[in-house]
């Protein structure tokens, strides 16, 4: 199968082409054809699939014929957080070369004027968090009875940070004849209920877990004592063939002082995380992806769904207490088929969260005995207490989602985790609030038509679509970045 098999235009083949692909992935093979038939589709699906590219290429044929109209922008992509929303944006930059369509990216953050301003010139493309896309929507800028196709990208994460309420808002304000695209990792039951009261008829497509398929990631557990970890790290660092590196903390405290610490030892080292704005972590991931740093320091959420080439390691300095985290952690290696080493450190304090990894992943992770002594170390850890003992559903509970998400792109709480650590593990940080800035909602929209299914040959456009949009390399120039430094 090649991409040309999938009823993409001419236009479209050449920018596939021009960013290297031959081959489409599994999901892309199957969700492509179906998009561009405008069909509603559910697409289980993690990032590392070739996911984005499935909805976004067919996108672009889908929108090539039809008029902008301001405020009214004719498709909408939401993302959970500002990183995944910017990466979309780049894939239409990348693929949409060859088309006339104007973009806007509405994420928390950064400054609202420009982004006002693109809204109002008309785009056919808006790419959104749900809180910034909420603020707008209740301040009358923005109108939603002109979108067509609908992506919900990420829905379990979206549920996660408790952006559902927000989601079914903005799903009854847009014409119920338009084309919805709902993708998510998993399927618990709130995102299936929200499934079946906005989708029509959708084609189901399921693709493999990375983690449990991906034999190109080769992971390892390295067990340490809290004391060894950074000695355990940085022995790694020098030991293993490491060319780039993300480096996972559950806090943002251990990511601010691993982060220095390795500095200090001479790595070139930066860090990404939630207590950051906009502006220094995009420049922070610039340095990274232009390999002025070749190791990133990061939290879990900050570093979601990034997508840089090449990164030879993942570790996990603290193992992450909600498995799926370990799954899209250690997807940020072995990425487009090159292959990863992962290695989690594991102190005796661990023990549960590995055994729930180990079970979401579908099997044991190897013991890495190359540290020099490591291993004894651990061995030698003080025994669990009687409260390590009880289980897991007594000690543990998940803080409650409802009031969670509301303003979680405002303020950025997503950092925390969604889990409390274990009776030995400090507190993490209280996320810093910020003002919640709500306006009046304009009245519920008119119902459109849907239209009758575009084909894929879209005049070659005059200008380039993001002509004006100073994108330059990861970061537009419509975040008006400048604004906030
Ligand atoms: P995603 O699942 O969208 O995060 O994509 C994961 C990675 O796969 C990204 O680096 C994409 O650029 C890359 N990718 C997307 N489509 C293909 C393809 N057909 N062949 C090889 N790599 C791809």
């Amino acid at each position: 199968m090649n991409f040309a098999d999938l009823g993409l235009s001419d236009e479209l083949l050449q920018a596939v082409e021009a960013a290297g692909y031959s081959e489409p992935t599994p999901i892309q093979a199957q969700a492509i054809p179906s998009v561009l038939m405008m069909k509603d589709l559910i697409g289980i699906a993690q990032t590392g699939t070739g996911k984005t590219a499935s909805f976004v290429l067919p996108m672009i044929d889908v929108l090539a014929h039809g008029r902008r109209r301001a405020l009214m922008p004719r498709s909408l992509i939401l993302e959970p957080t500002r990183e995944l929303a910017a990466q979309v944006a780049d894939n239409f930059e990348k693929y949409g070369k060859n088309h006339d369509l104007k973009m806007a990216l509405l994420i928390g953050g950064v400054q609202m004027g420009d982004q006002v301003k693109a809204l109002q010139e008309g785009v056919d493309v808006l790419i959104a968090t749900p809180g910034r896309l909420m603020d707008l929507f209740e301040r009358g800028k923005i109108l939603l009875t002109g979108c067509e196709l609908l992506v919900i990208d990420e829905a379990d994460r979206m549920l996660d940070m408790g952006f559902i309420p927000d989601i079914e808002t903005i799903c009854a304000k847009l014409p119920t004849n338009r084309q919805t695209l709902l993708f998510s990792a998993t399927m618990p039951p709130v995102i299936k209920k929200l499934a079946d009261r906005f989708l029509e008829n959708p084609k189901y497509i399921e693709v493999a877990r990375p983690a449990s398929t991906n034999t190109n990631i080769e992971q390892f557990k390295v067990p340490v004592t809290s004391r060894k970890k950074r000695e355990a790290l940085r022995e790694l660092l020098h030991t293993d063939n490491v060319s780039t590196a993300i480096i996972f903390c559950n806090r943002k405290t251990t990511v601010r002082d691993l982060a220095k610490n390795l500095k200090s030892h001479g790595f070139k080292a930066g860090e990404i995380h939630g207590d950051m704005d906009q502006a220094s972590r995009i420049a922070e991931l610039d340095y990274f992806k232009s390999g002025a740093i070749n190791i990133l320091v990061a939290s879990d959420v900050a570093a979601r769904g990034l997508d840089v080439k090449g990164v030879s390691h993942v570790f996990n300095y603290d193992t992450p207490w909600h498995p799926d985290d370990y799954v899209h952690r250690i997807g940020r290696t072995g990425r487009g088929g090159a292959t990863g080493r992962a290695f989690t450190l594991i102190t005796p304090e661990d023990a549960e969260a590995v055994e729930n990894v180990e079970k979401l992943t579908g099997g044991a992770i190897p013991l890495y005995a190359g540290l020099a002594n490591g291993d004894a170390d651990y061995q030698a850890a003080p025994a669990k207490t009687a409260d390590d003992a009880a289980p897991a559903s007594k000690r543990r509970k998940r803080p409650a989602k409802a009031d969670a998400g509301k303003s979680a792109q405002r303020a950025p709480k997503s950092d925390a985790p969604r889990k409390e650590p274990a009776a030995k593990v400090p507190a993490p940080e209280p996320a810093p609030a910020k003002p919640e800035v709500r306006e009046e909602a304009p009245a519920a929209p008119a119902r459109s038509a849907r239209r009758k299914a575009p084909r894929a040959q879209a005049e070659v456009a005059a200008h380039s679509a993001f002509d004006g949009m100073d994108w330059n390399g990861p970061v537009p120039g419509f975040l008006n970045i400048s604004a906030l430094s």
